[in-house]
C-alpha cells in the first residue's frame, strides 16, 4: 500500500529532502519532536520493521550509515542523538512505510515518557 512517504520519495508531494541514495531517503519530520527530527526510509515500501526480510538488508544497513553521514551533517554526532523505529500499534507507528527517526539537538530525556 502506498503512502505519503512513497508520495515524498517519488517528489510527488514535497518534502525537506537531507539525503537520498539508491536505497533510502531522509527528509525532516513534518512535526519536530526536538530541533533536529529527520526521517530516514527506504525507498522500497516495507510497511513495518516485522516485514523485513533477508532481501533488505542492504537497505536497512544503509538506514544506519545514513543516519550517522546525517547527524554529522546536522552538527549532533558528538552531542549524540537517538534513533527509533516504532512498529504497528502497540509501537506507535502512525505511517506504515518502515522509517527510521533520527532525533537530537538537546538532551532527550528517559526513553520512554508514559508509566508502564
Ligand atoms: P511513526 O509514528 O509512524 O513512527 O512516525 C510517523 C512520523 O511521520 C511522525 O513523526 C509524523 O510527524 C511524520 N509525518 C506524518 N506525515 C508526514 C508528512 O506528510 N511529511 C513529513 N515530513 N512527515 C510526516
Amino acid at each position: 500500500m502506498r503512502t505519503i512517504f512513497s508520495k515524498i520519495i517519488a517528489g510527488e508531494i514535497p518534502g525537506d529532502i537531507v539525503y537520498r541514495d539508491d536505497l533510502v531517503t531522509a527528509f525532516r519530520d513534518i512535526n519536530p519532536q526536538a530541533p533536529t527530527h529527520i526521517l530516514i526510509v527506504p525507498n522500497k515500501e516495507i510497511p513495518t520493521a516485522d516485514d523485513v526480510e533477508a532481501a533488505d538488508e542492504a537497505a536497512l544497513g544503509r538506514m544506519l550509515l545514513a543516519a550517522k553521514q546525517i547527524a554529522r551533517e546536522q552538527g549532533i554526532a558528538e552531542s549524540g542523538y537517538r534513533l527509533i523505529i516504532n512498529c504497528r500499534e502497540h509501537g506507535g507507528q502512525e505511517v506504515y512505510h518502515l522509517h527510521m527517526h533520527l532525533l537530537g539537538g538537546r538532551r532527550l530525556g528517559p526513553m520512554l515518557s508514559s508509566a508502564q
